[in-house]
């Protein structure tokens, strides 16, 4: 059975049908990512699944539950955004710990639970600083940590590394791999950006329109792409 299940998942915003029906299954541990060009539903699809936006048909599950109508805080995912969104005026630690702390957890246990996503993180040396003592990579790196000790079953990525340069991208993108790597977390993660999705996928999820137009391995869609369209857009580099 699957992990994460999505039925018939309709997301209408005004006239605009913008998730059409759409059907997918994710297994325990996978790394799944939502390609296709803008607009065409990727993070729309991501805020139904997070409990963002509200959905208009169709039925989620996880891990055996119906989640389709519980509120984003019940459903024990973690969403990292583009943009970082940390809190300026808190620390590293205090940033990574915000949510362990609302929920009442035991203090040393947050700290437990940091000091380990900072060492996955290669942060264990900025805990004391504040956002803007940091890089782009480094506050991108927190917004993950803070995901992180949060142990979600699902962590959901809406293009994490798109504000970021080139090199940097690279790097922090190996780092979410070796992440996936060693806590095998299930995750979908939503990009535009080819080379991303071929190398991070188990599965790709190839998006149009708020169809899916093919799902498969890298691999499967570099051989056997379904149509012109996913061919175009696995084969042609932005
Ligand atoms: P992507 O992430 O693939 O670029 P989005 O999911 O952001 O695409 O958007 C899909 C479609 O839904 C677009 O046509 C967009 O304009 C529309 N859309 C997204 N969010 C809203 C909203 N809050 N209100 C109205 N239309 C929206
Ligand atoms: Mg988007």
């Amino acid at each position: 059975m699957a992990y994460l299940s999505l039925s018939g998942i309709d997301k209408v915003f005004g006239q605009v049908h913008v998730i059409k029906g759409l059907n997918l299954d994710i297994q325990k541990g996978e790394f799944v990512v939502f390609v296709g060009p803008s607009g065409c539903g990727k993070s729309t699809l991501l805020r139904l699944i997070a409990g963002l936006e509200q959905i208009n048909g169709g039925t989620l599950k996880l891990d055996g539950r119906d989640i389709t109508h519980l509120p984003s805080s019940k459903r024990d995912l973690a969403m990292v955004f583009q943009s970082y969104a940390l809190y300026p005026h808190m620390s590293v630690f205090e940033n990574m710990s915000f949510a362990l702390k609302l929920a009442k957890a035991d203090p040393s246990l947050i700290k437990e639970k940091v000091d380990r996503a900072a060492k996955i993180l290669n942060l264990t040396q900025y805990l004391d600083r504040t956002p803007k003592e940091l890089s782009g990579g480094q506050r991108q790196r927190v917004a993950i940590g803070r995901a992180i000790v949060r142990a979600p079953k699902v962590f959901l990525f809406d293009e994490p590394l798109s504000n970021l340069d080139a090199a940097l991208r690279g790097q922090t993108r190996i780092e979410i791999a070796k992440l996936h790597r060693d806590l095998g977390a299930t995750t979908i993660y939503v990009t535009h950006d080819q080379v991303e999705a071929m190398t991070l996928a188990d599965r790709v999820v190839v998006l149009r329109d708020g169809v899916i137009e093919q799902v498969g391995t890298p691999l499967e869609l570099y051989d056997r792409p379904a149509n012109q369209f996913v061919a175009q857009f696995i084969g042609t580099p932005q």
